[in-house]
């Protein structure tokens, strides 16, 4: 059995989530449940109450709500996929506002505004080519400039997660934190077993990303890691000006060594780079942040960070965290029948392109669910690697 979450070596993000679900008992049985609080899980079970506000939906989370990526993200709202703009995906950007937007006037709340949703645009930077007047000119493995601006933001995580929490549970569905899907049986629709308590439901989505591969019979079909962040300690606003990000835009390169980053409201910067496998240990939920091959991936970041550009030289650290991520070769999502059964859709594996995605992906999942959408013509389990 894998371990508790709680028992993670991840390390704290700095934001936090302002959400506790009401603790309520398990039903013996629902509509809809919905395995994983992370924000596909929780803008799925929102969607479906929206649409559905007869039908009783479940969202059982293995830690707190968060616990995995969407608590730990790096927070920048991208478009379209890690594999690029698929048929019939849609507009992912236009989609989220929407999704938030729907969710938040159908329960008083102004969802992108509490989760500080801004869409100024994001750089991609490399080491070749570069934009006229590029305003990012960092030194890093050789010249760091914007090639190119492409649609996308920033969100505050943490704050995500709660609103849709929220939202969700005002829309009426169950959260229920610490209950972690052990296996799932199916007859006609579900039945998810826990340590000590069962729960059938007519449709399961597994909303479970880099976790529990077993149980979403993603097992060897797609490649999980830990991927790594950072925070630094606000900067003045002209060390932001110094360092070209004072208009706010996030950034990522499309070269290697890869980087990518974003200002917080308060002049913090969040950057990452760097992926643990768990080749030996068998989980990501092993991998301890604090262990020898993370602390000397934190620390090659810090001293890239501190050499991008002079007004970075001082730059204090402030906290480090890493969070499971879900990869295919094809780096296109997951979004399939479970292989086990017609009544469970599996969702997930969005690379690091996963914070808008999965709100949008979340909605049209539960739109499956009540046979009002079909599955999109990618994203099929047998194509994984
Ligand atoms: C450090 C980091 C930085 C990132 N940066 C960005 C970024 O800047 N932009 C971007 O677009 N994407 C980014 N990503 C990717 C993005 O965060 C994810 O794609 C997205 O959050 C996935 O959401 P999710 O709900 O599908 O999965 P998760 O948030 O991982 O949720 C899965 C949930 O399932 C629960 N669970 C697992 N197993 C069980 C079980 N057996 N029973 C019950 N519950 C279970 C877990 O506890 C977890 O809460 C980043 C990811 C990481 C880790």
């Amino acid at each position: 059995m894998s371990p508790s979450l709680s028992q993670h070596a991840w390390g704290q993000p700095p934001w936090q989530i302002d959400s506790s679900p009401a603790r309520k008992p398990l039903p013996k049985s629902v509509d809809f449940a919905i395995v994983g609080g992370g924000f596909t899980g929780l803008a799925a079970a929102a969607w479906l109450c929206l649409l559905a506000p007869e039908k009783s939906v479940a969202v059982l989370e293995a830690g707190r709500i968060g616990a995995g990526a969407s608590g730990r993200t790096g927070g920048m709202v991208l478009a379209e996929s890690a594999a690029g703009d698929l048929p019939g995906l849609g507009d992912v950007l236009a989609g989220l506002t929407r999704i938030l937007g729907d969710l938040g006037r159908a329960c008083g709340l102004s969802l992108a505004d509490a989760c500080e949703l801004a869409l100024p645009g994001a750089w991609e930077i490399a080491r070749s080519g570069g934009i006229a007047n590029s305003a990012i000119e960092w030194t890093d493995s050789g010249a760091l400039r914007v090639v190119n601006e492409v649609p996308g933001g920033t969100l505050n995580p943490g704050k995500l997660v709660a609103g849709l929490a929220s939202a969700a549970e005002k829309l009426g569905v169950l959260i229920v934190e610490n209950e972690r899907v052990e296996r799932v049986s199916w007859g006609s629709g579900g039945e998810l077993h826990f340590a000590y308590e069962k729960l059938r439901a007519k449709k399961v989505l597994f909303a479970t990303n880099g976790l529990s591969l077993e149980l979403s019979g993603l097992n060897d079909r797609a490649h999980p890691k830990l991927t790594l962040a950072a925070s630094t300690a606000p900067l003045a606003e002209e060390q932001l000006q110094a360092i070209g990000l004072s208009q706010r835009k996030p950034f990522y390169t499309v070269d290697f060594p890869y980087l990518w980053g974003r200002v917080c409201p308060d002049n913090s910067i969040v950057w990452g780079a760097g992926l643990v496998g768990a080749a030996d240990l068998g989980s990501v939920e092993q991998i301890d942040i604090a262990a020898e091959e993370s602390s000397r991936m934190f620390a090659s970041l810090e001293r890239r960070i501190r050499h991008l550009h002079p007004a970075l030289e001082q730059a204090s650290f402030t906290h480090r965290w890493g969070g499971p991520i879900l990869f295919r070769d094809s780096w296109e999502p997951v979004f399939d029948r479970h292989p086990e059964s017609a009544d469970g859709i599996v969702l997930g594996a969005y690379a690091g392109h996963g914070v808008a995605l999965s709100v949008y992906l979340g909605a049209w999942a539960a739109e499956i669910m009540l046979s009002r959408r079909d599955l999109p013509e990618w994203g099929r389990i047998a194509n994984s690697g």
